[in-house]
């Protein structure tokens, strides 16, 4: 059995009808209409008296919206928005109107099955489930026997991030990791932004709620294209923007449909967004644009930074004993133990950071014999390494741009908004800190109309449910899998890894470098992978069990762009044989021996999600308000680090970085004085150089498109009639120059691997570049396939895979070796 062969005959007409879409074919492809897939009228026509509706969403991490599914006799027949517009679901994309396809795809994962054959043929024998759950249980038995509890391995990902689901909550395959003791591989994507930011920080920045968007005088958006990939976003910014209140700037590579819609367009090197943030910044502090009232409030650019260690002076390096709470006894010391020190102007010495009354922004001194200098001149040193001139030649933005920029930083409200291709590159974790550094730089952050970062409302559930034995598994990271298959070994200790779970997850194509990951796979003796559909991962499973779609379960949702929580009902029963994530949990732990821990119902354990969350106890956010309301927004006017108050030892944002710690640590190789202050490292491939530049000169970026997210849910054919096949769109004059046509197939290719596809000219592409949709699976491409190109290499701080940081070269299919 082939899992893609078959293709349904379905037409795009039949999409329209479905979905009740007015919109013209045209404008569903092309770029250009600002609302092209905007709410129509269609969809809250009358239910049929046999029809009804109820409420669902997308549990994938794309932006969690919600809307109604209208089911007739047991089957989901459309997907709408929501009737009455509640601006967490009135702007449905096409991905999500089309979603019930996955439910009734052809060829759907419909029973539990074993490999016959080799992996990856593609050859299955159907089991039941008595054989499936009892042959996972006597092989995980005789692994834990022998080798010990983290033999086995679980890897989960996020294409369901609903509560229950086995995405970014945990639900209860990561309750039964936990019981079981085995190890979680931590997937190693896009981790360097909010890892970054809270270098600054102390905690990822994230932006404010959506709502508050016409407060910005202006949007900063960088490498983020809203309308293609987060449709949900967009709105609140574009009517925004039609009011006439907010402008819009973006800074991206290629000239993406966002870009189209800006007021400005600053097109940079890939790779180069820290230089550029960094060159923004000179400009601003050379022309004393930067704000001191608030570097000086909210920031550590005051403390003392001693020059012989990189750390902060202290009370205790001044010999002052720390003040104990309450001790009106010492003065000049604040009641954080061993303050930060600063110079106090008026007292002309050094005090306590809080008890200073005039600090001092800048000076270098003697203090006790020990050299030091503020935090402040610490940025200062390495942003003097980006004049406007050298800014320019590492990003190839003109001088004019730059200062254009830095000048619209420095004024006005301003919402800097991150998407996750700036951080694609080695130098992700950089470009992350030198962001949130430019928004404590000038106070834009805060306020309804200032804030900075991405776009993600945690919703942390009950740790307890999460680990009802104490027991929080280890950790390890994908990239180091290669290493740990091969020596058995993670951070001095043993990790002999014999068997592998994947759950709502597609290592094999969303992860770095495919043709690693086979290498490794290959090493592990038996791998389980539940799934919908035929994915790469699926073909390299030993085990498959299917899994019931989102919509066939009761959940609940957190939000991205807005904070509220959200259910999503059972829409329709799953069919044949496909299980829930709750429901495999609960079999495989009766198996194991630990069913104890999964006795409640899918209710119970939702209301102990929910009800006994934190947010669920502060906030008064129970299911039962959700089963009624549906949908809870808690905080209408949620506005990050207010005030500038910030969770960090001080209160106060780090400009300074006084210990940087990588972002999971195995005991790699670091260097110490690296990532105090926002810097500038060059990509690792994504800046062709030397021989590297001769071989493979052109940067292989990635973008995501209107009819796929990731790789859930590919066999979307009514998705599939509007994109049909993996392309790669390239620059005409590049183009022309390997004697390459429009539409013909090309091979893409690198030391990793090739893919073999259409290239299409395109003008808003930049020379150099080659960039390439998401989401594709190894069925679809003529041969090889993207994931194939990208790399595991990453960067030692941010451990993080650098989905944009891949060279390559493209030719005529037919020409290679
Ligand atoms: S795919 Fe994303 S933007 Fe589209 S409906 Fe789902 S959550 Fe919303």
């Amino acid at each position: 059995m082939s899992g893609s062969e078959k293709r349904s005959n379905l037409t795009r007409r039949g999409l329209l009808k479905a979905t009740g879409a007015t919109v013209g074919a045209a404008a569903l492809i092309g770029g250009g209409v600002l609302r092209a897939l905007g709410p129509d009228e269609g969809a809250f026509a009358e239910e049929p008296e046999d029809q009804t509706k109820c409420r669902v969403g997308c549990c994938w991490t794309c932006v969690y919206c919600q809307y109604e599914a209208h089911v007739r006799d047991g089957k989901i027949v459309k997907l709408s928005p929501i009737e009455g517009g509640s601006p967490r679901g009135s702007r449905m994309c096409l991905r999500g109107r089309s979603r019930m396809r996955a439910v009734y795809n052809p060829n759907r994962i419909l029973y539990p099955m074993k490999r016959a054959g080799e992996r990856g043929e593609g050859n299955w024998e159907r089991i039941s489930w008595d054989e499936a759950i009892s042959t996972i249980a006597s092989k995980w038995k005789s692994y834990r026997e022998e080798f010990g509890p983290r033999s086995i391995a679980y890897y989960w990902g996020s294409g369901n991030c609903a509560a229950l689901g086995s995405g970014n909550f945990g639900g209860l395959l990561g309750r039964l990791a936990n019981v079981l003791e085995m190890t979680m591989v931590d997937y190693c994507t896009d981790m360097a932004l909010g890892y970054g930011m809270a270098r600054v920080a102390g905690d990822g920045m994230f932006r404010n709620g959506a709502s508050l968007i016409g407060n910005a005088d202006k949007v900063v958006m960088w490498g983020c294209n809203f309308v293609d990939a987060w449709w949900q976003h967009w709105w609140p910014l574009a009517d925004a923007m039609e009011k006439g209140s907010t402008r819009l700037i973006v800074v991206d590579p290629n000239y993406s449909t966002t870009a189209s819609k800006a007021n400005m367009w600053v097109s940079n090197r890939p790779g180069s967004d820290p230089a550029l943030l960094l060159g923004i910044m000179n400009y601003i502090v050379e022309n004393d644009l930067h704000n001191k009232e608030f570097l000086l409030n909210h920031s550590n650019a005051s403390f003392l930074i001693r020059q012989d260690t990189k750390k902060i002076l202290r009370a205790s390096d001044l010999g002052i004993l720390s003040k104990e709470k309450g001790d009106s006894s010492v003065e000049n010391v604040s009641e954080i133990l061993d303050s930060p020190i600063v110079w106090d102007e008026q007292s002309q010495t050094t005090v306590a950071y809080d008890a200073a009354v005039s600090p001092a922004l800048s000076g270098e001194r003697l203090v006790h014999g020990i050299p030091v200098k503020t935090a402040f001149d610490m940025l200062c040193d390495e942003l003097g390494k980006y004049s406007l001139e050298r800014t320019s030649e590492l990003t190839e933005v003109s001088v004019d741009d730059i200062r254009k920029l830095a000048i619209e930083e420095s004024e006005g409200e301003i919402w800097n908004i991150a998407g996750y291709a700036s951080q694609a590159y080695d130098n992700g974790a950089e470009f992350g800190q030198a962001l949130a550094t430019l928004a404590i730089l000038t106070g834009t952050v805060g306020r309804a109309g200032s804030c900075v970062g991405g776009s993600w409302y945690s919703f942390n559930t009950n740790p307890a449910f999460m680990a009802p034995t104490g027991t929080f598994v280890n950790t390890v990271p994908v990239l180091s899998m290669t290493d740990i298959m091969d020596s058995g070994q993670y951070a001095g200790e043993d990790y002999p890894i014999k068997s592998l779970f994947v759950a709502a997850a597609n290592p094999m194509s969303s992860g770095g470098s495919s043709n690693e990951i086979l290498e490794w796979w290959n090493k592990i003796d038996f791998i389980v992978v539940s799934d919908l559909q035929y994915s790469d991962s699926v073909k390299y499973a030993d085990i498959v069990l299917p899994c019931a779609h989102a919509l066939e379960v009761e959940d609940v949702l957190k939000g991205s762009y807005y904070p509220y929580v959200g259910i999503t009902e059972k829409a329709v029963e799953s069919p044949a044989e496909a299980k829930s994530d709750s429901d495999i949990a609960r079999l495989i732990s009766v198996e194991m021996g630990v069913g104890e821990y999964f006795e409640k119902t899918d209710e119970e354990y939702l209301r102990e999600l929910v009800d006994e969350s934190e947010l669920g106890l502060e906030r008064g956010i129970t299911l039962d308000r959700l089963r009624v309301e549906k949908d809870i927004c808690y905080d209408e006017t949620d506005i990050k680090f207010y005030g500038g108050v910030f969770p960090t030892e001080t209160g106060r944002a780090n400009i300074y970085c006084e210990t940087v710690v990588p972002r999971i640590d195995w005991g790699q190789e670091l260097d110490p004085d690296f990532g105090h202050v926002p810097t500038f490292s060059l990509p690792n491939e994504a800046w062709p150089r030397g021989e590297v530049a001769k071989k493979y000169p052109f940067t292989l970026m990635s973008h995501r498109l209107r009819t796929r997210w990731h790789t859930g849910e590919f066999e979307n054919e009514w998705m599939r009639e509007i994109a049909p096949e993996p392309i790669v769109k390239i620059n005409p004059s590049d183009a022309i120059a390997r004697s390459i046509e429009d539409n013909s197939y090309v091979e893409l290719f690198n030391e990793r691997g090739h893919a073999v596809v259409r290239a299409i000219y395109a003008d808003d592409i930049r020379p150099g570049v080659l960039i390439y949709p998401k989401g594709w699976q190894q069925c679809e491409f003529k041969e090889g396939g993207f994931s194939e190109m990208t790399s595991a290499h990453c960067n030692p701080f941010t451990v993080n895979t650098s989905f944009m940081d891949v060279a390559a070269d493209i030719r005529p299919w037919g020409q290679g070796e």
